[in-house]
């Protein structure tokens, strides 16, 4: 048990990879706020852990006072935090997305017909506001939002974990997904600048960039684009959520105990930089 009677909080933690490290950390031992904004699926991810080992909270990352009700709550019923996983995300949805999968078929259809790419993304010059706001507000406030309210119970005891979901957009940039890139990259370097800030309190911060990985989130894309995917990725699968949630124990648990201000990125091999 590498996490006997700690107590963890996971964001996002109704779905993906989110739950599936809920799980993996209430069978380490742990006890586990499960949050999302999608309390029914919360609640599913805590019957699966045993409803004693958990707990569901509804909360909206990107807001502030939400955020502060859910710690509120952990305080009431826990007391104590020592581990906060800043997983909840959001990827372009609705008409977004389909604008951004026909051009990503358009353009491999071009390419294999070997007379060059004729359709541009002009992804950012077609943006909302809404949506550039939307992604930074979900990503990067809401990780800032959990991390601020972490930190005050961490430094009452001087220890803590925080791990910070990011991505391979953040390591190499995704061509379709400038926003949510600039989200992800923003987390990373949030997570290095806190760890220096918090190191002296013995509270560490790490970041995981998983490359593709099977969940509702990503199910969406189209069986052609999966495969260009896979053309890049030496391992040729996509990756599951319990891979990243055995990445997750490991920043968790004290084997990582000399980590801070890092990130690990199981990705396949789609970037080794
Ligand atoms: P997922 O299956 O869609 O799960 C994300 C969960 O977060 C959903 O339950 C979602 O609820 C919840 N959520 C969204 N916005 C929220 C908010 N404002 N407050 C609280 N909860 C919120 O996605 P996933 O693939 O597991 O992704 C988990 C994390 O990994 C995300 O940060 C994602 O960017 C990152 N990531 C994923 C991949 C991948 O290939 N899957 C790769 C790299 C990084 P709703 O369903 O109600 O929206």
């Amino acid at each position: 048990m590498k996490l006997k009677d700690r107590i963890a909080l996971v964001t996002g933690g109704g779905s993906g990879i989110g739950r599936a490290i809920a799980r993996l950390f209430a069978e380490e031992g742990a006890r586990v706020v499960v949050n999302d904004l999608n309390l029914p699926a919360a609640e599913q991810t805590v019957a699966a852990m045993g409803a004693a080992r958990g707990r569901a909270v509804r909360a909206d990352v990107a807001d502030s006072a939400q955020v502060r009700a859910l710690f509120a709550e952990i305080e009431r019923e826990f007391g104590a935090l020592d581990i906060l996983v800043n997983n909840a995300g959001i990827a372009p949805a609705g008409t977004e997305r389909e604008a951004i999968g026909g051009k990503a078929e358009a353009r491999l259809a071009e390419l294999l017909s070997g007379q060059g790419v004729q359709t541009h993304w002009d992804i950012t010059q077609a943006m909302t506001d809404e949506a550039w706001r939307r992604m930074i507000a979900v990503h990067l406030d809401g990780t800032f939002f959990c991390t601020r309210e972490a930190l005050r119970f961490m430094s009452r005891r001087n220890r803590g974990v925080i791990i910070n979901m990011s991505s391979v957009a953040a390591l190499m940039g995704l061509e379709n997904a400038p926003h949510y890139s600039a989200a992800k990259g923003g987390i990373l370097a949030f997570t290095r600048a806190v760890a220096r800030e918090v190191g002296s309190q013995g509270i560490r911060v790490n970041a995981i960039c998983p490359g593709f990985i099977d969940t509702p989130m990503t199910a969406p894309i189209s069986p052609l684009l999966r495969t260009a995917v896979l053309g890049r990725t030496p391992l040729g699968r996509w990756g599951e959520p319990g891979e990243v949630a055995t990445t997750a124990l490991f920043l968790a648990s004290d084997d990582s105990s000399f980590f801070t201000g890092q990130w690990l990125s199981p990705n396949g091999g789609l970037f080794t930089g």
